[in-house]
């Protein structure tokens, strides 16, 4: 991995005007590295072993940051009551399945054409976008009813 290297990592961080801390710049590897829009929750656990002196406040707190400094977009929750969080910026949509609560990507060209439009039109300085379509995974509607299909 160079492109996403831990230097680039930081330089984006700082860039954005946070400073760079072990803690930050892993939970924002973490968050580049998966297209799985972890909660905090599922970060903490997944980067606590590597880092034992880190907190679920840390996590939560770093997360709020690269959020209000537009680096990370918060999705809100998949019908989990978590918010769930992605460092993808592209113009992509969410598909969240409302039985198991995987949140999905989805790109169409065409989601490109609506972000400038939005961007070149609307006056506003766009910190982020939520698109999010809701329904029941491929998985899910292959399971029988009531029961919720385990990840792949
Ligand atoms: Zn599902």
């Amino acid at each position: 991995m160079t492109t996403d290297g831990d230097e680039l990592l930081a330089e984006r961080l700082k860039e954005h005007g946070l400073r760079v801390t072990p803690q930050r710049l892993a939970i924002y590897r973490a968050l580049v590295a998966t297209a799985e829009h972890p909660t905090a929750q599922m970060l903490y656990e997944r980067l606590q072993p590597a880092l034992p002196s880190l907190s679920q406040a840390t996590v939560y707190n770093s997360l709020q940051a690269l959020v209000a400094c537009g680096l990370v977009h918060e999705l809100g929750d998949a019908g989990d009551g978590a918010l769930h969080y992605d460092a993808d910026l592209s113009p992509h949509l969410n598909l969240v399945c409302t039985r198991c609560h995987r949140i999905e990507d989805f790109f169409d060209p065409s989601l490109a054409l609506v972000d400038s439009a939005v961007n070149s039109t609307s006056g506003y300085r766009i910190m982020g976008a939520r698109l999010v379509y809701y329904g029941l995974c491929a998985a899910c509607q292959a399971a029988p009813a009531g029961a919720a299909s385990t990840a792949p």
